[in-house]
């Protein structure tokens, strides 16, 4: 278990978050596909962490995945993201939590477009949107 930078107890992360951000961000929860309001946002600005805002993708890396969940080619930068293997469910996946305050953000999929050939499929509860000033 990593040493998160920003630590809350579970109380204050009730305060803070809302159920359904709660349940993903801190409980590895996922949203219903095609229930969060990014997966079909496409507007210049840049996601920030739910948790604690850290930002973690840029439009410019969005893409259309058609699976109902917000997806980038990318973070930020590498330093933003952590990634976790994740087995449960029977199966091998790559998650990725914010490297700031360890909220659970989503996966990463190996089937993703160029440049990086990643899919960061992301939660919409677990990410703010701030348009471009
Ligand atoms: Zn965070």
């Amino acid at each position: 278990m990593s040493d998160y930078p920003i630590k809350r107890t579970d109380a204050e992360w009730r305060e803070q978050l809302d159920p359904t951000q709660y349940q993903v961000a801190r409980q590895h929860g996922t949203e219903r596909a095609f229930s969060g309001k990014y997966w079909d946002h496409f507007e210049g600005g840049q996601y920030n962490c739910i948790g604690c805002g850290t930002p973690l993708f840029e439009a410019d890396t969005k893409f259309d995945a058609h699976c109902g969940w917000p997806s980038y080619w990318a973070p930020i930068n590498a330093e933003v993201i952590e990634r976790i293997t994740d087995t449960t469910h029977g199966m091998v996946r790559v998650e990725v939590r914010c490297n700031k305050c360890g909220s659970h953000l989503g996966h990463v999929f190996p089937d993703g477009p160029d440049p990086t050939g990643e899919r960061f499929c992301i939660n919409s509860a677990a990410i703010d949107f701030s348009p471009l000033p």
